[in-house]
């Protein structure tokens, strides 16, 4: 018996490796030892950022792979459908862009020949919001110059419809008009620190009462009070500002989702050695000699209702071998690859100088336009209408949707009965790998070309380039037009691809 099962052993072993042998990654041609594909650049990440890179670099005569965790191309611009409102675009992630501000967005639109429309005019009074503050429920216009359940000194109240300019301006001796970049950061305050040195709650504890301070934290809810002070006070007031006034805010007829989608189905027509792979996510980047000097290891991940999970088998990893490699994915995802330089020192400085903003999507769909029965219920509080909810990752569960109509109710005064049910519902939301949030915010101590400058290339010695917007800074974080403007910068500067956008 025993010798019987020794025989096998020997017999089943020698199977066993010659199994192996043959099991080896098979894709492609493999040029460089240990790679089971070799490429000129590979680009991780398919969302806007990535796209926008793919895009450019199209016809440059290189081998470009582009590699996605999900089985979905868009990132955080997604646009899906229900099934009784087929014709409505709901975006989950980015929906909107400003012509004259956006225009590194709109040319790749107009190139791309996606059509737009006029998701908000310019003129925003006829689009008059409600806040709900301190259990109040007021018009936005009346938060900004009417009665509020603040204690505002006088001199606040007298400056209430400006409070933030006149808060700024107080603080910093500067009457904050047509305010340039390099003005901005020269802005001192009384105890002689720069401006950019604090964040936005120890600006205002500076030269607000506690109460203003509220009322203006309160006000630019999509801030944070840890955010620098220079990053609100450009937003507001930088010289760039013109281009956002009287400008009607856009979307792309086709979804958002279409502008990534159209860019690399380009990118994959103009060279049939490029490449597009979903379901792969990148764990590791190494070193290795020779020409392609980036060994990349990827994780096969499967996609079902809309959550991405590794695939747990010992063939599911991928070696991708790169000359140069660009990184367009979140920085919650950059901070979980392993690879040395995105541990140094000054990158994790950083990184630690950051923080994600949790953000969230929720749509109902309504027999009628319930919102709209009486005038004092802000106009574009709900656009879509649909049967039940989304199933997986955008399911509106129960307790959410009876959470969210406590909420809807308290802001219009109005009882919780009186909101008919959804027809269909679905959410998006951003918190989970590989976001971490919906975007992400700088702490004070940096410029903004600190910022730019410091996150695009995590290491002077290697070819290994990150964009997104994630990384943008100015009044683009944030944005999608912060990945083009970051990717934009990585193209001119290190692939010598001369983008010529002119703001
Ligand atoms: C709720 C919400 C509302 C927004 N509203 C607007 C708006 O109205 N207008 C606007 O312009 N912007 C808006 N934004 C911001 C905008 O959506 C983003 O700035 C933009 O889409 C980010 O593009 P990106 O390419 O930098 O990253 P992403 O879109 O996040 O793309 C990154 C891609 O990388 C992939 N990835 C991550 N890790 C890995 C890995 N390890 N390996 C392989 N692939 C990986 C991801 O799956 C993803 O597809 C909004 C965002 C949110 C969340």
């Amino acid at each position: 018996m025993r010798r019987y099962t020794l025989n096998w052993l020997m017999v089943a072993l020698p199977v066993a490796f010659a199994l192996l042998i043959s099991l080896k990654p098979c894709c492609g041609k493999p040029t460089g030892k240990g790679c089971s594909e070799t490429v000129d650049v590979a680009i991780v990440g398919g969302g806007i950022g990535g796209a926008y890179s793919a895009y450019n670099l199209r016809n440059k005569s290189l081998k470009i792979g582009v590699y996605e965790n999900s089985d979905r191309l868009g990132g955080r611009y997604y646009t899906e459908h229900l099934a009784n409102v087929p014709d409505q675009n709901i975006e989950l992630g980015g929906m909107r862009f400003i012509k004259t501000a956006h225009t590194r967005l709109y040319k790749l639109i107009k190139d791309l020949n996606l059509k737009t429309e006029v998701l908000l005019n310019a003129d925003s009074d006829s689009y008059e919001s409600r806040v709900f503050r301190r259990n109040v429920s007021m018009t936005s216009s009346e938060y900004k110059t009417g009665q509020v359940p603040f204690n505002l000194t006088q001199e606040e109240k007298d400056n209430q419809a400006d409070l933030l300019r006149y808060v700024f301006s107080k603080l910093t001796n500067d009457s904050l008009k047509n305010l340039t970049e390099e003005r901005l950061f020269q802005l001192t305050v009384p105890d002689g620190r720069k401006l950019y040195q604090l964040s936005v709650v120890e600006a205002l504890n500076l030269a607000a009462s506690s109460e203003a301070k509220c009322y203006l934290l309160l006000q630019n809810h999509f801030n944070s009070a840890e955010i620098a002070a220079t990053d609100m006070v450009y937003n507001y007031f930088g010289s760039h500002g013109q281009v956002y006034t009287g400008s009607d805010v856009l979307t792309v007829s086709e979804g958002m989702s279409s502008v990534v989608e159209r860019a690399f189905e380009q990118f994959l027509n103009a060279n049939s050695k490029h490449s597009l792979k979903k379901n792969r996510r990148l764990v590791s980047i190494r070193e290795r000699k020779g020409k392609y000097r980036y060994k990349l290891t990827f994780k096969e991940t499967v996609t079902a209702d809309g959550r991405t999970q590794d695939l747990h088998h010992w063939r599911s990893n991928n070696i991708v071998c790169a000359k140069r490699v660009i990184l367009a994915i979140p920085m919650f995802a950059l901070s979980k690859i392993n690879w040395a330089p995105l541990r140094s020192r000054h990158f994790t400085d950083l990184l630690l100088n950051t923080f994600k903003v949790h953000a969230s999507k929720v749509f109902m769909t309504y027999k009628s336009p319930w919102w709209l029965e009486d005038t004092k219920y802000p106009t574009r509080t709900l656009q879509a209408s649909g049967l039940g909810s989304a199933l997986g990752a955008n399911k509106v569960t129960p307790p959410l949707k009876d959470y969210l109509y406590d909420r809807l109710a308290l802001a219009f005064g109005i009882p919780r009965c009186s909101i008919p049910e959804p027809l269909s519902a679905i959410a998006g939301f951003w918190i989970k790998y590989p976001y971490g949030g919906g975007w992400v915010l700088t702490r004070p101590g940096y410029t903004f070309d600190d910022i730019i400058s410091g996150f695009r290339r995590p290491s002077d010695r290697h070819d290994v380039f990150v964009v997104g917007s994630d990384y943008a800074a100015r009044d683009v974080t944030g944005w999608g037009e912060g990945a083009l403007m970051t990717a934009e910068s990585v193209l001119e500067e290190f692939f010598q691809n001369p983008l010529g956008h002119q703001q």
